[in-house]
């Protein structure tokens, strides 16, 4: 499988609980590398530009508001097939259905605040991580 770049956020639910190093640990566990890394406080523009495509769901502006409510940790993972396997690590959306020793089920506190975001697919992971970071930024 070829190695691939994704875009991964730990979300303010988690950085409020300080649950930075132990969701990275996830990551690293899985065999994903940080390659990138930075703490931001998205300003609400940031928050609806970043998540545009949901602008029609009923959900977009409970969404933007919480990703604007608290710092943010951006992050670029690399490794083997990296985009499914941190949604893997990861976990389903809803902490509800996600599967035991996922981050979403043993951290995130409901269907919108489930502390991490990451890419679903390479085209969005090249567009988040450009969103993010620049190519300078990203040194392997
Ligand atoms: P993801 O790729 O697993 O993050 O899920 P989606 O792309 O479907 O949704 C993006 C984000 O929108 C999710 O991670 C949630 O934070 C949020 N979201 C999705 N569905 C709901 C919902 O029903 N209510 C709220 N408040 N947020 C939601």
């Amino acid at each position: 499988m070829a190695i691939e770049r994704t875009l991964s956020i730990i979300k303010p639910d988690a950085t409020r609980r300080n649950l930075t190093g132990r969701i990275n640990a996830r990551f690293e566990e899985a065999g994903l590398r940080i390659i990138a890394q930075k703490r931001v406080w998205l300003t609400l523009g940031q928050a609806q530009t970043f998540y545009g495509v949901h602008r029609a769901r009923p959900f977009f502006a409970e969404l933007t508001a919480f990703m604007a409510s608290a710092p943010v940790v951006v992050q670029v993972l690399e490794g083997e097939g990296a985009i499914a396997k941190n949604r893997d690590v990861m976990g389903a959306t809803n902490p509800a259905n996600a599967a035991p020793g996922t981050i979403r089920k043993d951290f995130a506190l409901s269907v919108g605040e489930n502390s991490v975001h990451g890419s679903d697919g390479p085209e969005t992971a090249a567009d988040e991580i450009a969103f993010f970071f620049s190519g300078l930024e990203l040194v392997g």
